[in-house]
Parts: C-alpha cells; sequence; structure tokens
C-alpha cells in the first residue's frame, strides 16, 4: 500500500489522518494542549507541547494504520495561521506562541489604520490590519518589550518551529508567510516596508518555500520513535484556511467556501493574488497559482451557543435530562417562525467582529422587537443575523473576485437542517454539505500527493470528498431576505459610531 498522511496543527489540537493515495481515511488521531490566557487578551501555546502532539499523532496513524517500511510516500502539514515564536541566538524560544487570538497588539494595528501606513502595507501583503497578524504583534514588542525585541535572531511561526526541530532548518511556506502582514504577494518576497517599519532584516526570517517544496532527512531520534525514514518527504504544506478550501472542493471559481463553525468564515478562490480596495479581504496563498480571497467572522456558531446557555437555560437542563441537543431543540423552535422572524433583526457582534467590518468595539443588537416576538422569534433573528453577516462578506468578495456558483459549507452548523437552507435562502445558492472529515488534513495530504507526483492535478480531490446534504434556495424565504437584507445593512451603519460609546461604558462599568 501507499499512503500519505496530512497533519494540521491547530489552535486547541494538532490532528493527523493516514490515507491511501485515493483520500480514503486509513487512521487518524488527535491530542490537544493548552491554551494561556493568564492575562486579558492573552493567547499563548507553549511551542514545546505543540511538537510533542506532532510526534504523537504522527506516530498513533502510524500504528494504528501498521504502515510498513517504504509504504508511507510523505507527509504534507497545514496550520493555523499568524502564530509567532521569536527564537534566541541558540535556536531557543524565547516566547511561547503567540497565537492568532492574541489581542495585546491591538493598540499597535488600530495606530497603522490610523496613520494611513497600515493601508500601503495591505495593499502589498494581502493581510488585513489587525492584532492577529505577526506585523502587529512584532510591532507590539519592539515598543513594549525591546529586550526581547533586541535577543530575537528568528522571527518565526509554529509550523516553522516543528519543520526546525525536524529538519534543523527555518523555512516558512508561502501561504503562513501570506499571513504575516509581511510577505508581498505580489512579488512573493518579504516586503521591504513592513521590515524597515518593524526595524528587522530578511535574515531575521525564515527562508521562503512553496507550500508544495519539501524536506527529507527526519532528525534520526524522532524518525526512529515514528518509524519514517529518511528519504519520506515532509511537504511544507499550506495553512488551515486555504487548505479547508482545498480539503472541501471549493477550488474552482465560483465556488465559495462557507464555514460556521466556532466562529466563521467565506472564502473563494482565485488565480491570482488580488486586494480589496477597503482592506477588509484576506488574500492567502494555496499554491503560487491559487489564492484564497475571504473574510473571517468571529460571530459563528459561538452565538447559538449564546442563545442557548442565556436564553434558553432551562431548556437546556431538559435537553440534558432527556439525553438530546439542546441546539436540536432550540432549531424546531425556530422553525416554526417564519423567515425573516417577522421582521425582528439580529446584529451578531457579540465578540466584536473581524470581517466585515473590522470593529473590535461593535456589540450585538436585536432590532424591531414588538410585543408579539417570541424567544422563538430570537433564536431564528440570532441564526439568520450571523448568516446576513456572512452574506455581506460574501458582497464585498463578489466584488474583487466574481459573482458566486456555488456554495460548500461546513462547521457544527450543518447538523442544523433548517441553518442550512437558511444560508441557501440568504445567499441565493444551492449550498452543497461535503463529507468533511478533518478537511484541512485532506488538503494537506491532497497538496502532498499533487506535489509529490501521485496526483496529476489539485482538483483530484472532487473524486476524495463526499456530500452529504444539497439545499436550493427557497424563491419566497429569499424574497423576505431581499425585503430585511437592505434594512439590516443601513442599521449597521447607524449603529456603528455607537459601538465604541457603549463598549467603553461596558469596560468601565462591567465587572
Ligand atoms: P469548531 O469551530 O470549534 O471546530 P464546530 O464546527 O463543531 O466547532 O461548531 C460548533 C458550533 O456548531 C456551536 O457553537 C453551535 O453553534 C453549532 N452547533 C453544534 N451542534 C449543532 C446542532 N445540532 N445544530 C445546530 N448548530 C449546532
Amino acid at each position: 500500500m501507499e499512503y500519505m498522511i496530512g497533519v494540521d496543527i491547530g489552535t486547541t489540537s494538532t490532528k493527523s489522518v493516514l490515507y491511501d493515495m485515493k483520500g480514503k481515511v486509513i487512521a487518524h488521531a488527535d491530542s490537544g494542549y493548552q491554551l494561556y490566557q493568564d492575562i486579558p487578551d492573552m493567547a499563548e501555546e507553549d511551542p514545546e507541547d505543540i511538537f510533542d502532539a506532532v510526534i504523537e499523532v504522527l506516530g498513533q496513524v502510524m500504528r494504528k494504520g501498521k504502515v510498513q517500511e517504504g509504504e508511507l510516500k510523505g507527509v504534507s502539514f497545514s496550520s493555523a495561521m499568524h502564530s509567532l515564536i521569536l527564537m534566541d541566538k541558540d535556536d531557543q524560544p524565547l516566547t511561547r506562541a503567540i497565537t492568532w487570538a492574541d489581542n495585546r497588539a491591538a493598540k499597535y494595528s488600530e495606530e497603522l489604520k490610523e496613520n494611513g501606513v497600515g493601508a500601503e502595507i495591505y495593499a502589498k501583503t494581502g493581510t488585513p490590519i489587525h492584532p492577529m497578524a505577526p506585523l502587529s504583534k512584532i510591532l507590539w514588542i519592539k515598543n513594549e518589550k525591546p529586550e526581547l525585541f533586541e535577543q530575537t535572531k528568528k522571527f518565526i511561526d509554529l509550523k516553522t518551529y516543528v519543520f526546525f526541530k525536524l529538519f534543523g532548518t527555518y523555512k516558512m511556506e508561502y501561504s503562513i508567510a501570506s499571513a504575516t502582514g509581511m510577505f508581498n504577494i505580489f512579488k512573493l518576497k518579504w516586503e521591504k516596508q513592513a521590515l524597515d517599519l518593524l526595524g528587522i532584516t530578511e535574515e531575521q526570517l525564515p527562508e521562503l518555500v512553496e507550500p508544495t517544496d519539501n524536506i527529507k532527512g527526519i532528525n534520526s531520534k524522532y524518525g526512529k520513535i515514528l518509524g519514517i525514514t529518511k528519504e519520506v518527504p515532509f511537504v511544507f504544506g499550506a495553512s488551515d484556511g486555504v487548505l479547508s478550501n482545498l480539503g472541501v472542493n471549493a477550488i474552482d471559481p465560483g465556488v465559495v467556501a462557507v464555514t460556521i463553525g466556532t466562529s466563521g468564515a467565506v472564502r473563494v478562490v482565485v488565480d491570482k493574488p488580488v486586494v480589496d480596495p477597503n482592506g477588509k479581504l484576506f488574500c492567502y496563498a494555496l499554491t503560487k497559482d491559487k489564492w484564497v480571497v475571504g473574510g473571517p467572522v468571529n460571530n459563528g456558531g459561538i452565538v447559538f451557543r449564546w442563545v442557548k446557555d442565556q436564553l434558553f437555560a432551562p431548556e437546556k437542563i431538559t435537553a440534558e435530562q432527556m439525553q438530546v441537543s439542546t441546539y436540536d431543540i432550540l432549531t424546531q423552535i425556530a422553525e416554526k417562525i417564519p423567515a425573516g422572524s417577522d421582521g425582528l433583526l439580529f446584529h451578531p457582534y457579540l465578540g466584536g467582529e473581524r470581517a466585515p467590518i473590522w470593529d473590535a468595539y461593535a456589540r450585538g443588537s436585536f432590532f424591531g422587537l414588538t410585543r408579539n416576538h417570541t424567544r422563538a422569534h430570537m433564536v431564528r433573528a440570532a441564526l439568520e443575523g450571523i448568516v446576513y453577516n456572512l452574506y455581506i462578506v460574501m458582497l464585498t468578495i463578489e466584488g474583487i473576485a466574481g459573482k458566486p456558483k456555488s456554495i460548500q459549507a461546513t462547521g457544527g452548523f450543518a447538523r442544523s437542517a433548517l441553518w442550512r437552507q437558511m444560508l441557501a435562502d440568504i445567499f441565493e445558492q444551492d449550498v452543497t454539505i461535503p463529507e468533511s472529515f478533518e478537511s484541512s488534513c485532506l488538503g494537506a495530504a491532497v497538496l502532498g500527493m499533487y506535489s509529490l507526483g501521485y496526483i496529476d492535478d489539485l482538483s483530484a480531490v472532487k473524486d476524495m470528498v463526499g456530500v452529504t446534504d444539497v439545499h436550493k434556495p427557497n424563491k419566497d424565504n429569499f424574497q423576505v431576505y431581499r425585503e430585511l437584507l437592505p434594512i439590516w445593512i443601513r442599521l449597521s451603519r447607524v449603529l456603528e459610531p455607537e459601538y465604541k460609546s457603549i463598549a467603553e461604558f461596558q469596560k468601565k462599568h462591567m465587572k
């Protein structure tokens, strides 16, 4: 047999899947670790925990799959974007890995936005100016932790760290690089303006390689533990977001990947890098000639969880006693309310928002309440509000990447038929739910197979991804949503100037 392993280094766990060359899952493993949140806005991970998890999950799938010498043809990697580790002159980490979720650089990304430098850099890097990006993080460290900044030999990310431990060199592929805010996506080089701003040199960043490049010669110590010989190529791979597009078969023009998990995202593949004139979308590399344009949203399923916990606590207790999902009960409740929730609108910005408004102060709201509205209306309005918000992201993408043709949708939301249909109705598109088991691992494995010549084209993925459900837009519902959407959008603009005032009040008074 011939096998390929896809590894996905995520924020809370690392997963690994062993595939045969047809994309069939042979074995899988996952290993979690702690996210350190010792102080407000901090979100760090211990790089050593991550490395141990990578070794653990690789070893597990090798054992579970009873892989014999010569059968493993490659290992290919996906990882979360935007992480930053500072390495000292002895190649030891000076910091933990500061993850995308860490907000301590907020002051510096605000400054970059206000002085206009951010817009200039975004136009070349395609990474929205935000505390998530290593660009802002390094600026923060330079200003607030100068002793660390001075000692730094290399600024790297988690995947580069894992490859460094396995192969002893600092290499970063274009995909992760394109999410640092320091990589020129048009020239495929580190961007001088960004480096000058930070006061760092190219030598302080990893060497750039293509996502399809690979490296051989695994460190004997780990090779022995894993049963992986020095001949096995390790493909650098790409980031989890773009590989998830590949892993759900959303790589053809106009095929949009919509994810609603805890957070959410809308992403589409284009054949060359593009940036948004308003700086609200990202453009990250999948390969040199496939780029993913999209927007990440904070407020996905986490908002439904809030509705469940805060508005339906009694139902939650009953559901738990009956051992059924409270989400399923809430879906049944929402189903009884007509599309449009009888004119109740909800802006889902409970946790500030990234795309489409990029406003950390944004807050949620119900609008249009009457005495006839019930909690059932509130559930439905919340689900609709989450999808309206994603639809606005889609409209922005449409402006630079063309009209959508269909949607491949994934995430926890897909367990609700009502919510899936809502997506089809609000987007007025056919929605397909792919059978997506660890889509970023599959994406990594497919990229690996392609780069090593086991498949001719990335589109081979379509035969590896099954379909669980398909939804067609319902005309009547669609008409209702078309009436409400302009109100929802106008209302966003009306509310926007007040977000900061209420957020500041909350900061001052809420315990
Ligand atoms: P993550 O993004 O953290 O990997 P998931 O993709 O599993 O998580 O998504 C979790 C979200 O999925 C929950 O917050 C909830 O909103 C939603 N969800 C979970 N179960 C259901 C369900 N049965 N019906 C509708 N939504 C659900």
